[in-house]
């Protein structure tokens, strides 16, 4: 059997990644990550090809001239982020499970392109006040970053009735038991 696609959309600093990293650390359902590429440099704590692939434009550019993305999208200026083939495609083939932490837009697109193989999940933060709070708490960003991010979040909100389901990650443990059943259900299907 096929592996399926979860694909965990939401503003930056609702709290996607924690919810991912949970979840994968709970064990209770067999995924793998997805490991996107990105032109943005590696924040404190992150490592080369386990949270992005971090290249530089050209070599990021070289692999869009390659068609080696399922998808990706410049989510803020000059910052590019991809979903590559690689990661994905033979993922499912080998009948494994794939989870993805991309925008939006890109994770509209990846569904249109899997059809029942995904399914799409938004993750909402309890007010846009507390998105900000989160980003400043977080301490990985600098300011301009953080107002550019807020920024964006009302308009990634107003796609969240395109997700097949909507989280809120207002307290951590029971929005990871939400997220997880939706996987494990869909898994099942
Ligand atoms: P994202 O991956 O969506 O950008 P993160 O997972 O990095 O977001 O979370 C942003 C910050 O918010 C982190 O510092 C994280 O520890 C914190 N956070 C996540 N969920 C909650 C929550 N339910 N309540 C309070 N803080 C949270
Ligand atoms: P961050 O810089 O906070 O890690 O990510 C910024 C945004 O880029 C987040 O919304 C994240 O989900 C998104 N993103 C990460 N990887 C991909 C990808 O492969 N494709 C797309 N379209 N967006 C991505």
């Amino acid at each position: 059997m096929k592996g399926k696609i979860i694909i965990i959309s939401a503003p930056s600093g609702c709290g996607k990644s924690t919810i991912i990293g949970e979840i994968m650390d709970r064990g209770n359902v067999e995924l793998q990550f997805s490991v996107s590429a990105t032109n943005r440099l590696p924040r404190k704590g992150e490592t080369d090809g386990v949270n992005y692939y971090f290249l530089s434009t050209d070599d990021f550019l070289a692999k869009v001239a390659a068609n080696e993305f399922v998808e990706f999208e410049e989510v803020y200026p000059g910052r590019f982020y991809g979903t590559l083939k690689s990661e994905i495609v033979r993922t499912i083939e080998n009948g494994k499970n794939v989870v993805l932490d991309i925008d939006v837009k890109g994770g509209i697109n990846v569904k249109k392109l899997f059809g029942d193989t995904a399914v799409t999940i938004f993750i909402m933060p309890p007010s846009v006040q507390a998105l900000k709070e989160r980003l400043i708490n977080r301490g990985t960003d600098s300011p301009e970053v953080i107002k550019q991010r807020v920024e964006k979040a009302e308009y990634e909100i107003s796609f969240a009735g395109e997700y097949d389901y909507t989280v809120v990650n207002d307290n951590l443990e029971t929005a990871v038991d939400e997220v997880e059943k939706i996987i494990k259900d869909f898994i099942a299907k």
